[in-house]
């Protein structure tokens, strides 16, 4: 019947208030695919004639990451990279604590996310500038699990190894950020680094008394603790405004946690702001800025934080980067009433340094 009536309207009656409706439309193509080979057919019989197939266990180990695991971009003379460090599935109550469950699922429903669990990235950046290598924050560490703790192996394959890494910047000390600076033997992953950390954050970990708070603010504790014994001959410790690197400023963001950083980076006419953890979840948190997150401490101060930060991006068209933005991690806030939306860049394949 449904191919009856498409003849009829295609052949019949051109006329516009007979267009194409979705069903046949959906009937025209089910036909189209039945009646045409598919091109896996054809190749298949190309194969079978000519060459060898190709084995289906191959005999080296098959790399099954999604690309190289980093995506290189320039700010002027600089070259930079966001690297995928991993991934997590959270639920998403945990980037909206403070509202109902069917406000959460429309939000996800729009978005075309899952309302049991979303995924979570982790990135991390690097800048390569004057001849030292940057590395802002580090990622879960090598023996978080599969598909996390990738920072070390991604940095591997664009030809660095842990010891050509000259600074390391810590925009704050949870196990995301952190836990890349121990190596499999709990040892310093980054030798030859200096780590930068803000004055409000080694102040704040280097006071906070072991064992006070729940199991995971123990477990906080410990890790800084750790870090700032580890790294403490080549520590520098910064304040807002000051500068890592000429042109590579710091900018509070507190909230998340005492003394949580981003930074405001700019080599010749470009700019980009890394905003760390300003935001877990940009579907969610761009369109609900005021959605409070379980990993924020101060999440009243967390709130502001956010809503300044995508205020400043979106009216100052700001290139902007963040640990946990999807993959890589760019692209602009945008102003979409009352609130933001998130407009990732275009891939860009072949990056060149002027
Ligand atoms: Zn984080």
């Amino acid at each position: 019947m449904s191919n009856t009536n498409t003849t009829k309207s295609t052949n019949n009656n051109p006329s516009p208030s007979n267009s194409i409706t979705r069903r046949t439309a959906l009937t025209t193509m089910t036909a189209t695919l039945a009646t045409t080979p598919l091109l896996i057919n054809t190749a298949k019989s190309f194969a079978q004639s000519t060459i060898p197939a190709t084995p289906l266990s191959p005999s080296k180990p098959v790399d099954t990451l999604q690309g190289a695991g980093f995506y290189r971009f320039n700010l002027g003379t600089m070259q930079c990279a966001i690297i995928s460090d991993g991934q997590n599935m959270m639920p998403p109550s945990t980037f909206a604590q403070n509202i109902p469950k069917t406000q959460i699922d429309q939000v996800l429903h729009e978005n075309f996310l899952n309302n049991n669990e979303v995924p979570t990235q982790i990135n991390t950046m690097l800048c390569c500038d004057e001849g030292i290598n940057i590395l802002i924050d580090t990622g879960l560490g090598l023996d978080s699990g599969p598909g996390n703790g990738l920072t070390v192996p991604h940095l591997e394959r664009m030809g660095l190894k842990p010891e050509d890494i000259g600074i390391v910047v810590i925009t704050h000390m949870h196990g995301d950020h952190i836990g890349g600076l121990f190596d499999h033997n709990g040892q310093k992953t980054f030798s030859n680094a200096e780590l930068v950390i803000s004055q409000q954050a080694f102040d704040y970990w280097s006071k906070a008394k072991p064992g006070t708070g729940d199991a995971r603010m123990q477990g906080l504790i410990t890790g800084a603790q750790e870090v700032l014994e580890k790294y403490k001959d080549n520590l520098r410790t910064v304040v807002g405004d000051d500068e890592v690197v000429q042109g590579m400023k710091v900018v509070p963001l507190f909230g998340h946690t005492p003394g949580h950083i981003g930074l405001q980076i700019a080599r010749g006419n470009d700019q980009l702001f890394y905003i760390a953890d300003t935001v877990h979840m940009v579907y969610m948190q761009m369109p609900h800025p005021d959605w409070q997150v379980a990993f924020d401490m101060n999440k009243e101060q967390a709130v502001m934080t956010r809503k300044r930060v995508f205020a400043l991006a979106a009216e100052e068209r700001l290139l902007v980067a963040g640990s946990h933005i999807p993959f890589p991690a760019l692209g602009h806030v945008r102003k979409q009433a009352p609130a933001y939306m998130w407009q990732p860049i275009i891939w860009i394949w072949n990056p060149t340094v002027e």
